[in-house]
């Protein structure tokens, strides 16, 4: 089945030319998928025909609503969407003061292995293509009737790991002519691929990096991300500097806080020494415990002056505000607990 919703319009046009349609047929479609229905018979102006030959060799890549929780804290919703092929991913519609933001998965699973991450358990069963994780947006969308200005890729999955998909994904999303996200909305999260942060640096893209470094020395960070194996913290720091440079973007740094892992004044110390004179932020959070893993979070004072340490030397922190906290918003966790069911 051809893949609509992975395409940008020239190539939508494109498409319909080799159909033997005219091309402006591909910019009608753009314009129905960027609306988000579900259905060629929804695409009214185009001719019976065609909507049908269309359904018949292609696919709107649409995902359904398995589960869906509502925080009561702050009306943060969390979904569990199936793919046509039956595979699952959560996706999280956060509102904020600036406006609504959306956590999309990339993969289903991960094979990053992170000891602390219940997204990783079961390992990687696939990456999304485009469209799925174009979907996850257009399903906010139309589950909630408000739009959304911002995007974090930090649900299920390493989106380095899936790089072309994702790259696709982020020009589809930004695209002015469809949905018209600016990149400057946009935050892509990776635990520390150095060859694709490299890669991602040279498309000139002006998105946030966020990364995953939960640890200030090689040797702690091995302890907890196997990632840390393959490349040291000092290549992945100096990766992330030539990122910066290149995009004159402020780095940010996710810190999950593990009691009596990461969680010390050395550490502290150490972070902010390695940190110094870098472009960057420092978000610590403390680590959602996932029943598999073991690990339990700093408690809210080591926390405090964990971040003041920071602080006082210079470098710009803080303890990362929590949505959806009476819904287990983050981490993969509902995915994990419907296969076990
Ligand atoms: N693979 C990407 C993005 C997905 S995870 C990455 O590693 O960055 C999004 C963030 O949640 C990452 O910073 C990840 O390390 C963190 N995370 C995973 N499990 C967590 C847990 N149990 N508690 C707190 N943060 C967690």
């Amino acid at each position: 089945m051809t893949d609509l919703k992975s395409m940008l319009p020239e190539e939508l046009c494109e498409y319909m030319v080799s159909k033997g349609y005219p091309s402006f047929r591909g910019k009608q479609v753009y314009e129905w998928i960027t609306k988000g229905v579900t259905d060629f018979s929804e695409m009214v102006n185009l001719p019976k025909s065609m909507r049908e030959d269309l359904a018949l060799e292609c696919t709107l890549s649409c995902a359904k609503i398995v589960r869906k929780l509502v925080s009561k804290i702050d009306g943060t919703i969390k979904y569990l969407l199936e793919f046509e092929d039956g595979e699952r991913v959560e996706t999280v519609f956060m509102r904020y003061k600036h406006g609504n933001s959306v956590c999309v998965s990339t993969q289903v699973g991960c094979r990053m292995g992170c000891r602390f991450c219940a997204s990783t358990i079961g390992g990687l069963v696939r990456g999304l293509k485009a469209s799925e994780i174009l979907e996850q947006i257009l399903v906010c969308r139309r589950d909630t009737g408000e739009d959304v200005s911002n995007i974090v890729l930090m649900g299920i999955g390493e989106p380095l790991d899936n790089y072309e998909n994702v790259l696709k994904f982020l020009r589809l999303v930004n695209d002015e002519r469809g949905v018209g996200i600016g990149m400057r909305h946009i935050s892509l999260s990776t635990c520390g691929l150095v060859d694709k942060i490299d890669k991602l640096k040279e498309e000139k893209l002006g998105i946030t990096l966020s990364v995953s470094l939960h640890a200030p020395s090689d040797e702690i960070r091995k302890q907890i991300m196997p990632i840390a194996n393959k490349w040291g913290i000092d290549e992945l720091l100096e990766s992330c500097k030539r990122y910066s440079n290149a995009t004159s973007r402020r780095i940010s740094y996710e810190y999950a806080m593990i009691s009596g892992v990461n969680d010390s004044k050395e550490c502290a110390e150490l972070l902010a020494k390695r940190l110094k004179g870098t472009l960057a932020h420092v978000n610590l959070i403390p680590v959602n415990s996932v029943t598999e893993t073991g690990y339990k979070k700093s408690d809210a004072n080591t926390v405090k002056n964990f971040c003041d340490i920071l602080e006082k030397n210079g470098i710009a922190a803080t303890v990362r505000r929590k949505l959806g906290s009476d819904i287990n918003a983050s981490c993969g966790q509902l995915r994990r607990g419907e296969q076990k069911a």
